[in-house]
């Protein structure tokens, strides 16, 4: 066994302060982000993976980005361990992670994986008894070393090998960030503002959505970037409809819209765009959200609405109706 760890960065404190305890240690550090379709933090520059790649420069460690796709839907899908409150495959989550840790410590030479898990700070992964579950199921029990909550945990091979000094490691449980906050103090590490509540899967509508598309579409990748935005709702017939919240969403809607959906955007009068996603559009659906689409337009009067079908473009005019008459079939 070497001095070289792979090393998960969220760009979170937790993993930047073990990261920082196992450096220090004279361990070499080779940092990996993994970002997946579901990541909360798309800020373009001023996400987790910036804050982890700014961290990983400031340590002057080597530092990777890994995108997780196909793999990642496929648990989301049909997750072995199950999910959290919402459609967050926690425990398979954190496998797969840990299993793609382990292909580059392969590719790289390095003997062990260091995490920022902190023992009971969140309930479906950091659990004592899912950690060792974890640990089993990814392959590398042994190997993952824990720096924040170490003295809590069962010794590692590293620890036991005498690579990493056990007596500088830590034994911080539970959901308080005190400690963690008073180490970053001493240390002078500035708190990243990466959230640490976990990704979209949690979020309760978000969940909805996702449940929704399985049971009707099948989940895809490429359909993920539909999920995040508008209002979304599901017709009797199994067609899905979505409406957009302002101008942002609106455009965003008109460049996701594909060939085989049908784009709605009302004229002479402000209102969102919408799309329209059915097997063979008919013609009692393109009426049906474009009723829909004028019930978020200004005015109370009849509305005209356009809409691209199969790169024919056509209109139909609607009466103004009620929100509330389609908040049943809203998903
Ligand atoms: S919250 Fe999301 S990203 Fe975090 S472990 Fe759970 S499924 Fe994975």
């Amino acid at each position: 066994m070497n001095k070289k760890a792979i090393a998960l960065m969220s760009g979170g404190l937790d993993s930047t302060l073990a990261v920082r305890l196992l450096h220090d240690m004279g361990i070499e550090i080779l940092g990996a982000h993994f970002t997946g379709p579901f990541c909360t933090c798309d800020r373009g520059n001023e996400g987790c993976m910036s804050y982890a790649r700014i961290i990983a420069k400031e340590l002057g460690i080597q530092f990777k980005i890994y995108s997780l796709g196909k793999e990642y839907m496929e648990i989301v899908a049909n997750p072995p361990h199950g999910y959290g409150s919402g459609v967050n495959p926690c425990i398979d989550c954190r496998i797969l992670l840990l299993k793609k840790a382990k292909e580059l410590m392969d590719e790289e030479g390095a003997s062990f994986i260091v995490t920022g898990d902190v023992v009971g700070q969140r309930p479906m992964s950091q659990l004592r008894k899912k950690i060792e579950l974890i640990d089993r199921d990814s392959g590398l029990g042994g190997l993952i070393l824990r720096p924040l909550s170490a003295k809590e945990l069962p010794e590692t091979i590293p620890e036991k090998e005498g690579i990493v000094d056990r007596t500088k490691l830590l034994g911080i449980t539970g959901r308080r960030r005190k400690e963690q906050m008073d180490l970053a103090k001493k240390l002078d590490i500035g708190d990243y503002p990466c959230p640490a509540g976990g990704c979209l899967l949690t979020d309760k509508n978000f969940a909805a959505r996702i449940r929704d598309l399985m049971a009707h579409e099948g989940l895809e990748l490429a359909t993920v970037p539909l999920l995040k935005i508008g209002r979304h709702y599901r017709l009797e017939n199994g067609a899905k409809v979505v409406i957009g919240r302002n101008q942002a969403e609106n455009e965003k809607l008109e460049r996701m819209a594909k060939d085989a959906d049908v784009l709605f955007i009302p004229e002479k009068v402000m209102g969102p765009s919408a799309i329209l996603r059915a097997k063979d559009p008919e013609s009692d659906q393109i009426e049906l959200t474009a009723t829909m689409l004028a019930a978020f337009c200004d005015g109370e009067g009849p509305v005209e609405v356009s809409y691209r079908q199969n790169s024919k473009q056509s209109t139909i005019n609607v009466q103004h109706t009620s929100r509330d008459l389609y908040s049943s079939s809203r998903i």
